[in-house]
């Protein structure tokens, strides 16, 4: 098998799905189901059929283009990642891994490489949280994580539901439609930069993902009583925003007290009511992100987190809520592909690093109900979800080559 990557047309069309963008260049905006997201959808599916690969849409927009294998009742070996992209971000978030998994199926067709799994690039709908609130919204539902009724339910800031934003979009089939029966895959391989310094810093071309961490979110309402900040006194205060301020340093003590470097927790979002110079703050909203590699570590975390808003409350005398709004398992990625990514990688003489995803992926979830693994390329300074993000050439010809190598092991 003579294997080739066209480095030219994968860069081109890196840059052309650039191009769809609701933000001017080099930032990236393409939020799922604008108009802009369903024209570079139309782009991309036109290069899929292009490729030869027959494409099918699922009821949410998960967007499959296959490649037949001389067993068509065998499991599929899948691959790809996402496109949609948050506001002012970059071109190769997701992307990379959407067009390199079609550059790899058509390097290893050039090739006269025949699979006997068929091989399937799949692009999911919605990695990014930004329009109805969850991420990684059409693997959730591909891997029966989120329910079918609940998804359709979520609304978008102008109080459209999911459900009416898909059939406007012309996804109209049935939710319950996208979950996959039970052994659909015989493997899932995600291609991505890896939104992170390590592998620059380290001068390592590669990384192959062993676990990926998962995320819990809290959010949290504290209220407290406002009134004039002239009027007052300190000892009639229950000031929401210092109570907000005990418990964002508890929330990073809770982290670094598990010991363990996998643990990470933050408080991302902090909303101040009324939010006036001269008025104390009656109401606070924040919202915490806790992500560990370990299941029980991280819940120790969660609860920590849950114990001191009651003491923090008590102590204050104000009202603390906190709603766990998502709590999803870490995964282990499956050691059969780490070993055919590590093999096409060795054959190469290409150094590796094994490595965590400590960002949320499509795969996290793909990983429920599939052997999944992830194969990550640098990415400058670890810049992700911001314009000047940036993978070098060599090093997205480099991913793409080990992913087909590995697309073709497995599919063997
Ligand atoms: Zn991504």
């Amino acid at each position: 098998m003579r294997l080739t990557i066209d480095r030219d047309r994968l860069l081109s069309e890196i840059d052309a799905l650039a191009s769809f963008s609701d933000a001017e260049a080099p930032a990236v905006t393409r939020i799922v189901f604008t108009p802009t997201d369903l024209k570079a959808r139309a782009w991309l599916k036109a290069r899929c059929e292009e490729a030869g690969l027959t494409v099918r849409q699922d009821a949410v927009g998960n967007t499959f283009a296959r490649w037949n294998g001389s067993d068509p009742a065998a499991p599929v070996v899948g691959t790809g990642s996402h496109i949609d992209a948050i506001p002012n971000a970059g071109k190769y978030d997701g992307v990379v891994g959407v067009l390199g998994g079609l550059e790899a199926i058509r390097g290893l067709r050039q090739s006269g490489f025949r699979p006997r799994h068929s091989i399937e690039l799949l692009i999911f709908t919605s990695e990014e949280p930004t329009r109805f609130g969850i991420g990684c919204l059409g693997s959730r539902l591909l891997s029966g994580t989120l329910s079918p009724d609940a998804a359709g339910k979520l609304t978008d800031d102008d109080g459209a539901t999911l459900d009416q934003v898909r059939r406007g979009a012309g996804f109209c089939v049935e939710l319950e439609q996208v979950k996959l029966p039970s052994g659909y895959y015989a493997a899932f391989v995600e291609l991505h930069i890896e939104q992170g310094p390590l592998l620059e810093r380290q001068q390592i071309p590669l990384g192959i993902v062993t676990k990926i961490a998962a995320p819990a979110s809290l959010r949290v309402l504290i209220e407290g009583s406002g009134g004039h900040a002239g009027g007052v006194l300190m000892p009639d205060r229950h000031d929401a925003l210092c109570a907000a301020a005990d418990l964002i340093l508890e929330v990073e003590s809770a982290a670094r007290a598990s010991g363990a470097s996998d643990t990470v927790a933050t408080v991302g979002i902090c909303e101040v009511f009324p939010g006036a110079v001269n008025s104390i703050p009656s109401r606070v909203r924040l919202s915490i992100d806790i992500r560990d590699t370990d299941l029980q570590r991280r819940d120790i975390v969660v609860r920590t987190i849950e114990v001191t808003c009651h003491s923090i409350s008590a102590k204050r005398q104000l009202s603390i809520h906190s709603e766990l709004l998502n709590a999803d398992a870490p995964a282990d990625c499956a050691p059969a592909i780490i070993e055919a990514l590590s093999h096409s990688c060795r054959k190469h003489q290409l150094n590796f690093l094994p490595m965590v995803s400590r960002a949320y992926h499509d795969s996290l979830f793909i990983a429920r109900i599939a052997p999944v693994a992830m194969l990550f390329i640098p990415c400058r300074n670890g810049y992700s979800h911001r314009p000047d993000e940036y993978a070098a050439p060599e090093g997205i010809v480099r991913g793409t080559l080990v992913l087909a190598e590995t697309l073709a092991a497995l599919s063997k």
